[in-house]
């Protein structure tokens, strides 16, 4: 196994340093190393940062292989800086027992990019009636620790406080998609004064909201622990805000393209926009910040959401709900989160990023080896930025087999230069390494 000497790195962005990976762990960290035979990557004017982890990606293995799949998925989570990703099991077949769970775990150790930690389905074919096997997916070689129906919310207030009842004796967590299906039926966006005059059925903020103050109530019923996913509103943050001064276990998520955009992207009616739950106001997106800012909210996730040409390039309505988002989530949250004169309200510094992209996420998930201080004798999980570069977004760039990026032809900060699994380089110079 090869040794690697980076030089000069800024762990968290502060002063710069060497380490020496050797043997899957940072082996030394200081000044001046030296290491006979090491590889050598220049890390001047890069910040280092543990591995990014997602909490939610959409890798479409098995069943949508012409959108994505573990090993595409893989390779885009790396060359956005991430070490580990949750996949999540709205595949088909659903990954609702421990076969499935077990197949998409192989395919991620195959693929060998990022450790790919399959999500169980909370019911039986996202079906919402009948709980899922949890403990055998528990069990399995996969280890699942989260459970999800995400792209359905579990609307039966009796199954959800059953799944939480089991989940807790698993150690485990339910990640709930908010959305109160009633409320939803037919919805195509944001529901306000821009859905009325462009004609487009609303998905209320009380559909999430609704389901988001019935959770944590059951969660501190039960004792156990919840996660949302995706929070996209004002009134959502002040529920968890409450929740969590109330003890409640619950955490949450929130996307980069609800820090980023709004419900003005429906203005062209054009579905790369198109995404559930939906873009939201100036207000939800200022809430959302803050929300992330002061902890209140613990991670960011990119509910990267792949999508075949035909599924999304069609009419609004049509359109499946969903956009990419592991290549540019550290970029988004740089733009949107961090500011060039340093740190001040409502703004994250590097070791904020880490925790919130990095640390948080994996102790939700129960990742052992990821989320790890840089310090000697830790698993070699690491990224390394350039905050200084700006790159525009070309969607026939991404690695993703899917083209479906909100981001197209925007300018971001932050390249991803190069990311470590376990020591060895997954990404070199901002190329996937194979
Ligand atoms: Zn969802």
């Amino acid at each position: 196994m090869t040794t690697y000497l980076i030089k000069n790195a800024r762990p968290y962005g502060e002063d710069a340093v060497d380490l020496v990976l050797r043997d899957g762990d940072i082996a030394s960290i200081g000044e001046n190393l030296t290491a006979p035979g090491a590889e050598v990557v220049d890390g001047t004017g890069l910040v280092l940062l543990p591995g990014l982890v997602d909490l939610h990606t959409h890798l479409r293995e098995p069943g949508r292989e012409d959108a994505e799949t573990v090993e595409s998925g893989s390779r885009a989570a790396a060359l956005g800086g991430f070490t580990a990703v949750h996949a999540m099991a709205n595949t088909d077949p659903v990954a609702d027992t421990a076969g499935v769970v077990e197949q998409v775990w192989r395919l991620g150790q195959e693929a060998g990019l990022v450790d790919v930690v399959p999500v169980g389905a909370v019911t039986v074919g996202l079906a919402g009636a009948q709980l899922a096997e949890l403990g055998a997916m528990a069990d399995s070689a996969a280890r699942v620790r989260v459970f999800s129906d995400d792209g359905h919310c579990v609307a039966d207030p009796a199954l959800m406080r059953r799944a939480l009842e089991y989940v807790k004796a698993l150690d485990g967590v339910v990640a709930q998609h908010a959305e109160e299906p009633r409320l939803t039926v037919g919805a195509q966006m944001h529901e306000g004064d821009r859905s009325a005059r462009l004609g487009l059925t609303g998905w209320p903020a009380a559909a999430e909201e609704a389901i988001i103050a019935r959770d944590v109530l059951l969660a501190q019923h039960v004792g156990a622990r919840l996660h949302v996913c995706h929070v996209s509103t004002a009134g959502s943050v002040e529920l968890l805000r409450w929740a969590k001064s109330r003890g409640v276990q619950v955490t949450a998520e929130v996307t980069p393209h609800h820090l980023l955009l709004t419900d003005e992207c429906a203005e062209g009616y054009d579905p790369v926009f198109k995404v559930n739950p939906p873009l939201r106001t100036d207000v939800d997106v200022a809430a959302v910040r803050l929300g992330l800012a002061d902890g209140t909210i613990d991670a960011v996730a990119t509910d990267h959401a792949p999508h075949a040409v035909e599924d999304k390039e069609c009419e609004w309505a049509m359109a499946r709900p969903g956009m990419l988002g592991l290549e540019q989530a550290l970029s988004v949250v740089v733009t949107t989160m961090m500011s060039p004169d340093g740190p001040g309200p409502g703004r994250l510094d590097w070791r904020a990023v880490a925790d919130r992209m990095s640390v948080r996420p994996a102790a939700i998930g129960r990742l052992a080896g990821h989320g790890r201080p840089i310090a000697a004798g830790e698993p070699a999980n690491l990224v390394l930025v350039d905050p200084a570069h700006r790159g525009t977004v070309d969607p026939a760039a991404l690695a993703s087999r899917s083209r479906n990026s909100p981001y197209a032809g925007r300018e971001l900060p932050g390249r991803v230069v190069a990311t470590f699994l376990r020591g060895t380089p997954t990404v070199l110079d901002g190329k996937a390494v194979k």
